[in-house]
């Protein structure tokens, strides 16, 4: 299988300075290349005017590839969210959603063309794994936000601008922790300051996984801030065994286990993800178990209603069932927000995309989850990666 082009965010600045005095320029040059791709979100020869004409286009041709061509972009909540599907150089496709909140603007990225573990809810897991994508190709997901950001924003919307992505998801296409490598590299390159990268904030960034125990292991030893996501879904080994079939190799308690070193060790309060589904996981009885496991822990649920993929026999639970799943667990002294798949009433395409978390009750007697209401300040922002390969199918 061949290899993304080499892109100057696969390198390190150091090694950016060698392969630009590879091609017989000064190192310099790479310093300003790395300011025009990560300050300015440009790749274009033309813009690049403290660069000599004769050596801008060869050094952008080997160094700043285009790795991502669009291949359809979908609009919702007046512009508020956008959704990106990308073609990259070898045919595969990837998705990223960009949604701008009053407080932040939050990026969901891909990690790897399909995914690999199977899970039988997720649209991505039902296709398998195309291949891993190089750090470089993350990384254009997230400046092609960047740059859409600044075209909507002189497009009027409901939400007051932003010119910069604030918060990183990794829970588009993929499992990140199996694209380690790319992965860590990337968060690196997102968070080191310009000229070395885009200088977003290690703590508004947040991996997402389906819980590879040693990968979450080695996460905990990088010294980064970032928020780890634990896609559990079910507190005990049987329904996880077959919702999440990497549990046949680590069980919940293990899972949970690591979880809890990564919270120990970062200081980071870890999200556990749970996509409630009807009759599937959503008994009163889980909802206890999965309380009684958390509870103590540096830890706060996301509940998530399950977006069905087409021709799947599960649903989503009812509203009555998952208020009574939000209490349990809350009167466990467990956070617990569910998210709110936005636009689903204004576009039923988008409205499987973008998600919020609204504030749920934190303790026994607090007051009702409002599903959809508006909130200024959720927990976090997620969005479910097979829902949202679906639309643009
Ligand atoms: N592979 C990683 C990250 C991408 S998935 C992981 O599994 O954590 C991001 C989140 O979306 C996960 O919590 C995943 O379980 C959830 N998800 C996937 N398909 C979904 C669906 N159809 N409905 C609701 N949540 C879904
Ligand atoms: Fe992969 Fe996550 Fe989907 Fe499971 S839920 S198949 S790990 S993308």
């Amino acid at each position: 299988m061949s290899r993304p082009p080499r892109h100057l965010a696969d390198l390190g600045l150091a090694e950016r300075r060698q392969a630009v005095a590879e091609l017989g320029e000064r190192e310099f040059r790479a310093d300003q290349l790395s300011r025009h791709y990560f300050g300015r979100y440009t790749d274009s020869p033309e813009d690049m005017t403290d660069l000599p004409a004769a050596a801008r286009s060869a050094l952008v041709a080997e160094l700043l590839p285009r790795l991502l061509t669009s291949e359809r972009e979908l609009a919702c909540d007046k512009g508020a969210t956008r959704k990106m599907l990308w073609r990259l150089f070898d045919g595969a496709l990837v998705e990223s959603v960009l949604m701008k909140y009053p407080d932040r603007v939050t990026m969901c990225v891909s990690s790897q063309a399909g995914c690999g573990m199977g899970c039988p809810f997720c649209a991505t897991g039902q296709a398998g794994l195309t291949r891993n994508l190089s750090t470089a190709e993350i990384v254009a997901q997230v400046i092609a936000g960047e740059r859409t950001l600044r075209s909507a924003n002189s497009a009027p919307t409901p939400i007051p601008a932003h010119s910069r992505v604030s918060n990183i998801v990794f829970m588009g296409m993929g499992e990140p922790l199996a694209n380690y490598k790319n992965v860590i590299a990337a968060v690196r390159r997102l968070t080191d300051p310009v000229p070395g990268g885009l200088g977003i904030s290690q703590r508004s960034i947040t991996v997402s996984t389906v819980g590879l125990v040693p990968a979450i292991a080695r996460l905990a030893s990088e010294g980064l801030s970032v928020t780890l996501a634990v896609s559990l879904h079910a507190p005990d080994d049987e329904a996880r065994d077959e919702l999440v079939p990497v549990n046949r190799r680590w069980k919940v308690a293990e899972v949970l286990s690591a979880a809890w070193d990564y919270a120990a060790v970062t200081g980071r309060r870890v999200s556990i993800e749970y996509a409630l589904i009807k009759d599937v996981n959503d008994q009163p009885w889980r909802a206890d178990l999965l309380g009684s496991l958390l509870a103590r822990h540096l830890a706060h649920v996301n509940l998530i209603p399950l977006n069905p993929t087409p021709g799947s026999k599960w649903t989503a639970s009812l509203p009555g069932v998952q208020e009574e799943f939000v209490d349990r667990i809350a009167a466990h002294g467990v956070p617990v927000t569910v998210r709110d798949t936005r636009g689903r009433e204004i576009d039923g395409a988008c409205g499987q995309l973008a998600a919020r978390a609204v504030p749920a009750r934190t303790g026994p007697g607090a007051r009702p989850a409002r599903i959809g209401a508006a909130t200024s300040a959720p927990a976090a922002v997620t969005v479910p990666a097979g829902a949202t390969s679906l639309p643009l199918a």
